[in-house]
């Protein structure tokens, strides 16, 4: 999934949460507030912090969630008969309260053409108050390793959450260029940016295709600024591998300028 060293949880604890409040905040995406005691366990570190979320399979009365909080949970998992698996997905933290014991996370809505969807989305869209969910921290994947001009960073809808965390995390003298794919001109989020990045909105209104291509256009047809950059790309799996081998054939930036994960692959269900 990950090209890269990803910089590791700190502090990482299997949570048990709870749904304590949901909103549609645009056409495509629901934000689901999790809480609960187990949040005061949980450590924030900024930038694209993102998680292993769990979930229960339906007829599923309590989450039954690996203890493990190293990489052994997985190895948990699979021992676990698998009708009483929990549902495992992966997503980004958009806000952390603290003081309120809450954080957000921004799900994308993406229904297939018979209105089925997967069981995180399914999640989000059916979610209410004391619904459970299982969470555990596995750190940020934004990490440069060397010195840089200028970040440039190239998304979908599902990379939102991490291109607004990274924002919001950068200094004030940062400098770049975010390539944002969304659903429609609605789903565009406020959030604060450095003066010296410019957020690029690419939105499909209703324009066929999979996710991500029109953001790998633009990227393809953008003057980019000069000097060294570090290029992170998140999002559906064709748009982080075109948009890295762009950039490295066409653009001659070095390989290890450029990370990226692939989100999700298009017609293949997560784990
Ligand atoms: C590190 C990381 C962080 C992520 N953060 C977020 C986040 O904050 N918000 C967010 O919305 N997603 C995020 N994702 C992507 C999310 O994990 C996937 O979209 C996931 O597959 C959704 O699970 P599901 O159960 O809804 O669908 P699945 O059961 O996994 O898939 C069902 C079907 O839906 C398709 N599908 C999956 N996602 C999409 C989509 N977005 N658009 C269209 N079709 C899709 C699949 O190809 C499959 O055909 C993140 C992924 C990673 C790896």
């Amino acid at each position: 999934m990950a090209s890269h060293r990803i910089r590791k949880a700190v502090d990482p604890h299997v949570l048990l949460l709870e749904v304590v409040g949901s909103e549609r905040i645009s056409p495509n995406v629901v934000r689901v507030t999790l809480g609960g005691e187990g949040l005061d366990r949980f450590t924030a570190t900024g930038f694209d912090q993102w998680f292993r979320l769990f979930l229960p399979r339906p007829g599923q009365d309590s989450l039954k969630l690996p203890t493990r909080a190293s990489g052994l949970w997985y190895a948990q998992y699979l021992a676990t008969a698998k009708q009483k698996r929990p549902y495992v997905r992966n997503y980004t933290v958009r806000a952390h309260r603290p003081e309120q014991r809450e954080l957000d996370v921004d799900f994308v809505v993406h229904l297939e053409p018979d209105g089925s969807c997967g069981p995180a989305a399914s999640f989000a869209l059916n979610a209410k108050p004391g619904d459970q969910a299982g969470l555990l921290d596995q750190g940020v994947g934004y990490n440069p390793r060397h010195e840089h001009d200028w970040t440039l960073l190239v998304a979908d809808e599902t990379g939102l959450p991490a291109v607004a965390g990274i924002c919001e995390s950068l200094p004030e003298d940062a400098r770049g260029v975010a390539i944002v794919e969304i659903p429609s001109a609605e789903d565009r989020q406020e959030f604060r940016v450095p003066s010296g990045v410019r957020i690029d909105w690419v939105a499909r209104n209703g324009a066929g295709g999979v996710p991500g291509e029109l953001a790998l256009t633009r990227l393809r047809e953008a003057e980019l600024p000069t000097g060294d950059v570090y290029a992170y790309l998140v999002g559906e799996s064709a748009l982080v591998t075109g948009g890295r081998r762009h950039l490295v054939e066409q653009q001659q930036v070095p390989k290890q300028n450029v990370d990226f994960i692939g989100y999700w692959r298009h017609g293949r269900a997560a784990m």
